[in-house]
């Protein structure tokens, strides 16, 4: 079955129109992935559909309330369980788009493909109700330090990145895994065409057809690169690099 991601928010039409374009709406079409944004605002029981209140003890803004977080999971699991026909349960993970979450890593998103179905909870205001989330939230997970008004960003932000590592949805893995980070360095520079722009030339080994010397080039140029902004992750691929180097 194709891996599942539903998103909880209050706001379904800004995550649909961002994932229905590009690699990631075609995953969707071909199958690959489904994505499904479901309003919490339409599980609230309130007559004006009220998804938000004051927090107790005072304080500024408002929080989203528990109840109609609570019954938008609960039938969005029962939708996921009544479409399954995969073997067992749905191996389900939900997570909770908040700033003070661990902060999202390639590796972190990889480690979520494990999952048939991912379920996304976006906070709005400031934040939500916490038994809501003891309740029903596995983890929560940060795509940053800093601060949106809303979850819906940071969780298109992390289907992109789990979703493009899915099957079926780059042409091979290798797409993904040679990339920066993913493969323990920064990704080298790279040119199409034209040859020459405002009077640069291509590096001339790219046009050389020498297989090797073009490896070789373009490990240099990912190691200066990686070595200049980010040397931290030379420590990992390199463990006693930092020491050497002192
Ligand atoms: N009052 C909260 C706090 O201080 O931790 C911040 C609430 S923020 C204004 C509203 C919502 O945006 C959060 O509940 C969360 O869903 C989302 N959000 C904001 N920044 C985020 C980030 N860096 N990563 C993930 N989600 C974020």
């Amino acid at each position: 079955m194709p891996m599942r991601f539903d998103i909880l928010t209050l706001f379904p039409e800004m995550v649909t129109r961002i994932l229905g374009e590009s690699i990631i709406g075609r995953a969707q079409k071909s199958g690959c992935i489904t994505v499904e944004a479901h309003n919490s605002r339409d599980y609230s029981t309130d007559k004006h559909h009220r998804v938000d209140d004051t927090p107790y003890g005072g304080g500024r803004g408002m929080l989203m309330a528990a109840p109609p977080v609570y019954d938008c999971h609960a039938a969005v699991c029962a939708m996921a369980d009544a479409a399954w026909t995969g073997e067992g349960a749905p191996r389900r993970r939900t997570v909770y788009l908040s700033p003070k979450g661990r902060v999202l890593t390639q590796d972190y998103a990889k480690s979520l493909l494990d999952y048939d179905q991912l379920i996304l909870l976006c906070g709005h205001y400031e934040g939500s109700d916490q038994r809501v989330l003891d309740e029903i939230v596995d983890e929560e997970i940060s795509i940053g330090d800093y601060v949106l008004t809303g979850g819906e960003l940071p969780a298109c932000v992390l289907v992109d990145c789990v979703a493009r590592m899915v099957e079926g949805v780059l042409p091979e893995a290798v797409c993904y895994e040679s990339e920066s980070i993913a493969c323990g360095l920064l990704e080298y520079p790279q040119y199409t065409r034209p040859a020459v722009f405002h009077g640069v030339p291509v590096p001339e080994v790219l046009l050389s057809g020498h297989h090797e010397k073009i490896d070789a080039w373009r490990l240099a140029r990912s190691m200066e690169l990686t070595q200049r902004l980010r040397p931290d992750l030379l420590e990992n691929v390199f463990p006693d690099h930092e020491k050497k180097g002192r």
